[in-house]
C-alpha cells in the first residue's frame, strides 16, 4: 500500500463551508454576487478591521486592481519585494509598468527599509510600493511607511500569506493604501481559489468593484467608458469563505504551534535557523520554513528529497524575482552593501516545511525524524 501523503498545506473544511453553499443553492443564488458575497466582505472587513472589501476571482486579481486604482500604467516605476512568489509582481507587467526588485533583510526576510532608501535615491519617483509578508510574518511596517510617507508614495501589502497576521496588534493588510488577500487552496482559508482587496477608501473600493465586474457605467443598455475585467467572486465561492473565516483563528493556532514544535525540536541542531519572527508582530505561521547554516555540508535539496522518499511534500524558497528568466533586465537593489543579495542567500540555504494543519503529532515526529537524521541526529 502507498504510503499516506503529507502536505505542505492543503484545505481544511469543516462542513459549516457546505450549508452557505445550501443556501445559495436552496435560494438558486449561484450566479454571480448575491448574499453571500455580500456577507462576507463585511465580515472580512470586520475581522481584519480593514474599512471595506472587494470580493474578487484571485489575490492576483486584487493586486491587479489596487495597481489599475493607482493609475499605474507605461513609464511608471513600481517598487516591489523580491523574494516572493510572482504573483505579487506580475499585475506590474500586466500595465507595462517597471518593476524595481527590493531585496529582502534578514530580520524578517522581507522588503529590507534599507534598500528601500536606496532605491529612492536612484528612482526618486515610484508611483507605488508593493510589499509582501512572507510566509506569514510582518515585514518592519513602521520603518517601511515611514519611508513611503515621506516620499509621499502609495504602499500597497501583498498579504495573500499573513491574513490573521497582526502588527502591533494591528491586522496585516489594512496599513496602506490597499491590503490584498488571497483565498487560494494552500493559503490559511480557502475558497478554492479566490481572493480581496480592502482599503479604508470606500469610494476606491467600490471603484473596484465596478472595473472587476466588466466596468458597466449605469445605463439600461450596456455602456462602458473604462476597460472592465471578469474578477469578481461567485456567491458559490464566498460561501466556503465564510465557513471557512469561522475557522480562521484556530488555524492560525495550529500553524503557529506547528512552527513552535519544529523550533523545539531543531533547537539543539545549531545549523538549523528556522525562519525569523518580527518580535513586533503575530504570524500566523502559515509555513515553517529553516535555513541551513553557512558552511554545512547539508543541502536543501536533500532534506526535501529524503522527505519526498517517505511521500512528504516539502518546498524551495521562493526563487527572487530578479533571479527569474522573465524579470530579466530589471533593476535590483541589494540589502548589503556589497551588493549581495540576502533573498538569494535564504533561497540557497532555506526550504518550506510541511505546514498542514491536519498533519498529525505522528506526521509531525516522522518529519522531524528524518530532517534530524539529515544532520546525523
Ligand atoms: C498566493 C499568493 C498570491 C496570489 O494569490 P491568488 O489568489 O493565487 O491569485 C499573491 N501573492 C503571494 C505572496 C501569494 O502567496
Amino acid at each position: 500500500m502507498e504510503k499516506k501523503r503529507i502536505y505542505l498545506s492543503c484545505p481544511t473544511m469543516h462542513g459549516k463551508e457546505q450549508e452557505f453553499i445550501k443556501e445559495a443553492f436552496d435560494t438558486n443564488w449561484v450566479a454571480p454576487l448575491g448574499p453571500n458575497v455580500n456577507s462576507f466582505e463585511k465580515e472580512m472587513a470586520a475581522y481584519t478591521g480593514a474599512g471595506h472589501a472587494a470580493a474578487l476571482s484571485a489575490g492576483t486579481a486584487a493586486i491587479h486592481l489596487a495597481v489599475k486604482l493607482l493609475g499605474i500604467g507605461e513609464d511608471d516605476v513600481v517598487f516591489v519585494s523580491d523574494l516572493t512568489f510572482s504573483a505579487t509582481c506580475n499585475p506590474i507587467a500586466y500595465e507595462k509598468a517597471t518593476p524595481v526588485f527590493i531585496d529582502s533583510e534578514p530580520d524578517t526576510w522581507n522588503m529590507s527599509p534599507q534598500a528601500l532608501e536606496k532605491a529612492f535615491e536612484k528612482y526618486p519617483n515610484p508611483k507605488a510600493v508593493i510589499c509582501v509578508y512572507l510566509y506569514g510574518t510582518p515585514a518592519k511596517i513602521d520603518e517601511i511607511m515611514a519611508i513611503c510617507e515621506k516620499h509621499n508614495v502609495p504602499f500597497i501589502e501583498d498579504a495573500a500569506e499573513s491574513l490573521s497576521s497582526t502588527y502591533k496588534g494591528k491586522q496585516t493588510g489594512t496599513f496602506g493604501k490597499f491590503g490584498i488577500y488571497s483565498f487560494n487552496g494552500n493559503k490559511i482559508i480557502t475558497t478554492s481559489g479566490g481572493g480581496m482587496l480592502v482599503s479604508e477608501d470606500e469610494a476606491a473600493i467600490k471603484k473596484a468593484t465596478f472595473l472587476a465586474t466588466q466596468a458597466r457605467d449605469p445605463a439600461r443598455y450596456y455602456l462602458h467608458s473604462h476597460i472592465g475585467y471578469n474578477y469578481r467572486m461567485s456567491n458559490i465561492t464566498a460561501g466556503i469563505g465564510r465557513g471557512q473565516l469561522m475557522f480562521l483563528e484556530e488555524h492560525k493556532e495550529k500553524k503557529q504551534a506547528i512552527y513552535k514544535q519544529y523550533k523545539e525540536a531543531f533547537a539543539d541542531i545549531p545549523e538549523i535557523e528556522m525562519n525569523p519572527m518580527n518580535p513586533d508582530g503575530d504570524s500566523n505561521n502559515w509555513l515553517s520554513c529553516m535555513t541551513i547554516a553557512k558552511g554545512c555540508s547539508v543541502t536543501p535539496d536533500e532534506i526535501m528529497d529524503a522527505l519526498e522518499a517517505e511521500n512528504i511534500e516539502s518546498r524551495p524558497i521562493w526563487k527572487p524575482m530578479h533571479e527569474q528568466p522573465v524579470f530579466e533586465g530589471y533593476d535590483f537593489i541589494p540589502h548589503n552593501e556589497d551588493g549581495s543579495s540576502v533573498g538569494s542567500d535564504i533561497f540557497a540555504r532555506g526550504l518550506c516545511l510541511p505546514s498542514d494543519i491536519k498533519n498529525t503529532q505522528e506526521d509531525m515526529e516522522l518529519i522531524i525524524g528524518i530532517v534530524r537524521k539529515c544532520f546525523g541526529r
